[in-house]
C-alpha cells in the first residue's frame, strides 16, 4: 500500500472505525504516515478537549474558530536585487536593441514605421515591470514614501 492510498483510507475512516490489516501493516512500516496520523489524532484529541471521544458537532465549532484565528499570508518574495537586475536588463536592452541586427533588418524592411511599434512595446514592457514591482512591493514603497514625507515635514 502506498502512503497516498493509506492516507486516503485513513481519512475516510468513520468514528473510531478500526483500520484494516493492510493499513495497520503500512502504518507499522512507514514512519511518515505514522507521524502524520499521530499528528492528526493529537490535533483531533486537542480539539475535543479530552482524548478518546468524538463529537462531530463539538469539533466543527472549534475547527471553524481555529480557522478564523489563523492569519494566512502568502509569502513568496522576489528579492530586491532580482528586481534591480531585471530592471537593469530591460534598461540595457532598451539602449542596445536599436543596434541589434534584427531591428536594423526590420527598419530596412518597414522603414521608419518600426520606430513607433518599437517604442510602444518597450513602453508597455517598462509599464508592466513597474506595475508588477509596485503591486508586489507595496509595503516597501509605503515605508519609503512615508519616510520621505516625514523628512520634508
Ligand atoms: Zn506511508
Amino acid at each position: 500500500m502506498k502512503c497516498e492510498q493509506f492516507m486516503d483510507r485513513f481519512l475516510a475512516l468513520d468514528n473510531e472505525e478500526a483500520m484494516g490489516f493492510f493499513m495497520r501493516r503500512h502504518l507499522r512500516s512507514c514512519v511518515r504516515c505514522r507521524r502524520e496520523t499521530g499528528a492528526l489524532t493529537a490535533a483531533m484529541d486537542e480539539l475535543l478537549g479530552f482524548p478518546g471521544r468524538f463529537n462531530e458537532a463539538d469539533v466543527a465549532d472549534r475547527v471553524m474558530a481555529r480557522i478564523g484565528a489563523v492569519e494566512y499570508t502568502y509569502d513568496r518574495r522576489v528579492s530586491l536585487s532580482n528586481w534591480i537586475g531585471v530592471g537593469l536588463v530591460i534598461l540595457v536592452s532598451m539602449f542596445l536593441l536599436p543596434f541589434s541586427d534584427s531591428l536594423i533588418w526590420l527598419r530596412g524592411f518597414f522603414g521608419g514605421y518600426i520606430d513607433l511599434p518599437y517604442g510602444i512595446v518597450m513602453g508597455l514592457l517598462v509599464s508592466i515591470y513597474m506595475t508588477v514591482f509596485a503591486a508586489t512591493n507595496m509595503d516597501l514603497l509605503k515605508t519609503r514614501v512615508r519616510a520621505r514625507h516625514l523628512e520634508k515635514s
